[in-house]
């Protein structure tokens, strides 16, 4: 079987083609742009591949409810050209292929449970952060979707003291992502992440704010595991700063051998880079099925 994979970002577009073990025997990625622009690049990638179906994890927000006239389109995004296109329906109508299609964090969240680092979990979350935060979801085996599809990168965490940065999450301020974004961390320190990397106070902030955050989602959901992945999660000093947090901030609450052995329960992504692309391939296989 062939699947054909779409993680849709905001600032990058990755094409793929992969088979039913998720196998990735293809791939390109290309900048965002306007949708007709890089719709037609998409097409043009796929049109003569054979694939048998499509999956494609989205930035959003979307629309996931499959009785909705607008399912499938992406909603309330700051992204202007983007703001209402009916993503799913364009590509359905460019490709005619089954699609599947989910948010980009969902997607990278299935990816991890089919052959990454939760493989064989019925319970786990994918947080990505990197240009944003997003975390997806896997829980009772499925992919949570709920009201609209949980947007957990914008929970408000507690202020360090010492922190005065206002946050620049356009529609919270402070929220996580407006605090501990890649975009937060230039703006606070004047520098991109790479360039801090020997600066201690920067990743002990950010992982004051990361382990805050993921304390709260382990209180709210108790995934079986943590899969970190993003650009900022590249300097993985923070993995060990990240979980030392978490169980600070715990406190012995929450009993579980899980949490003992905290390595094996904040890890990276098993898949890498390819946690979103190898999703939209299981994706596709579900939509196929
Ligand atoms: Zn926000």
């Amino acid at each position: 079987m062939l699947l054909g994979g779409i993680e849709a970002g905001g600032t990058k577009f990755v094409c793929g083609i992969g088979d039913e073990n998720g196998r990735v025997l293809e791939r390109i990625s290309f900048p965002t742009k306007e949708p007709g622009e890089t719709l037609a690049h998409v097409e043009a990638f796929f049109k003569e591949k054979k694939i048998d179906a499509l999956g494609v994890g989205s930035f959003g927000p979307v629309d996931l409810n499959p009785s909705s006239p607008t399912y499938g389109s992406i909603t309330s995004t700051p992204k202007l050209a983007w703001r209402d296109f009916p993503l799913l329906k364009e590509l359905k109508k460019r490709l005619s292929l089954p699609i599947g299609f989910d948010t980009d964090v969902n997607a990278a969240a299935l990816g991890e449970r089919e052959w990454g680092a939760g493989r064989g979990l019925d319970s786990l979350l994918y947080m990505t952060v990197g240009t944003g935060i997003g975390v997806g979801a896997v829980v009772e085996g499925k992919l949570l979707h709920g009201l609209v599809h949980p947007e957990m990168g914008h929970m408000q965490v507690r202020r360090l003291p010492e922190d005065s940065f206002p946050g620049n999450c356009p529609y919270h301020g402070d929220c996580l992502e407006g605090m501990a974004a890649g975009p937060a961390l230039e703006k606070r320190w004047g520098k991109k992440g790479p360039e801090l990397s020997e600066v201690d106070r920067v990743w002990e902030w950010e992982a004051y704010y990361l382990g805050a955050a993921i304390a709260n989602l382990i209180l709210i959901l108790s995934p079986k595991r943590i899969i970190l992945g993003g650009g900022v999660m590249k300097e993985t000093r923070l993995f060990p700063m990240i979980r030392e947090r978490t169980r600070f901030i715990l406190n012995g609450y929450v009993a579980s051998p899980a949490l003992e052995s905290i390595d094996h329960y904040i890890v990276p992504p098993g898949l890498g880079d390819n946690a979103g692309l190898c999703g939209a391939f299981a994706l596709a296989k579900a939509a196929q099925a």
